[in-house]
């Protein structure tokens, strides 16, 4: 091992340092998942019981230390059955940074480029142009590195060709797929009326209600980027990485579509108004 430096008897190696830097990102990334969710306060509720079994036990209080050392024996079972949804979410977010479903990584293959590229824009725009035009909502996943089927399975399965004439049907207001969401992926429209996990980020302002904390929620734990369409307001939105894109007109959405998902920067090409964004997550 490669020896750096001694702190009195402390032998520190290259290997330590890394440990370290390792258990910060790990410390540092189950925080952010944990901070404003009520998970927190169950962590620092078995905390407290722990550090209680500690004071009890080394004061010799038979009784109570047995009563809370079987509390601590299920400890580790009890904490994944509570903290279910945390640990689901934090082994996503580990899989969405990895390299290996690099959005990038997974383009350099022929078969991969073939597919996000072939993805024609203009039926989404023109969709969610008249959808807006008519107050309709409407909330549409664009799948990247995951096909995202436990979302797909969730509502009713389609896979049907990509037009504007079926996305406008789906979200009519009497149709009976209207709600929730569709997932597109592979150049097709996969699934309806898609049930999409909800943000519990509590810094999201009031006037985003469920279909925009369902679009913020999917995207703070899988690559996807997620199209708003409000029906309040008839603005249109863009949902990426948990930050929300507002206001958005068709060539902005144009231009952040492209960019969003097929990582061309055609920024320089709007000299309309920079939409206002608002961040949420992170
Ligand atoms: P809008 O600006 O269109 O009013 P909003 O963000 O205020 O949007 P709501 O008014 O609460 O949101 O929208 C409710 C609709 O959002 C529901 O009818 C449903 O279609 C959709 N929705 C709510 N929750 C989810 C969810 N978890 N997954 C998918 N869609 C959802
Ligand atoms: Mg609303």
């Amino acid at each position: 091992m490669i020896f750096l430096f001694s702190i009195g008897f402390l032998e520190i190696e290259m290997l330590d340092i890394i440990d370290i830097l390792l258990v910060t990102v790990l410390l540092y990334q189950l925080y952010k998942l944990l901070t404003g969710s009520v998970a927190l306060k169950i962590f620092l509720g078995l905390l407290s019981i722990y550090l209680l079994y500690l004071v009890v036990r080394a004061a010799g209080m038979e009784l109570l230390s047995i009563i809370l050392g079987q509390f601590m024996g299920v400890g580790v079972l009890a904490a994944i059955i509570l903290f279910q949804p945390e640990i689901r979410r934090f082994l996503l977010l580990i899989g969405k940074t990895t390299a290996f479903n690099n959005d990038r990584f997974f383009r350099s293959f022929p078969w991969r480029r073939e597919q996000t590229d072939k993805l024609s824009l203009t039926p989404f725009i023109e969709a969610a142009k008249s959808l807006a035009g008519k107050n309709t909502g409407a909330l549409i996943v664009f799948t990247k590195s995951s096909e995202l089927k436990y979302y797909a399975e969730s509502g009713d399965l389609i896979d049907a060709v990509i037009s504007k004439r079926l996305l406008v049907s789906i979200f009519n207001k009497n149709s009976p797929l209207h709600d929730g969401a569709v997932i597109i992926s592979g150049n097709r429209i996969k699934a309806a009326r898609c049930i999409l996990p909800v943000s519990e980020n509590q810094e999201i302002p009031a006037s985003m209600g469920l279909r925009h904390r369902a679009a913020i929620g999917l995207t703070e734990i899988t690559d996807s980027v997620v199209l708003v369409v409000s029906e309040e307001t008839g603005q249109i939105a863009l949902v990426r990485n948990g930050e929300v894109y507002r206001n958005l007109s068709s060539s902005d959405l144009r231009v952040k579509l492209n960019q969003f998902l097929f990582d061309t920067d055609q920024r320089t090409s709007t000299a309309t108004a920079a939409p206002e964004k608002s961040v949420s997550a992170a």
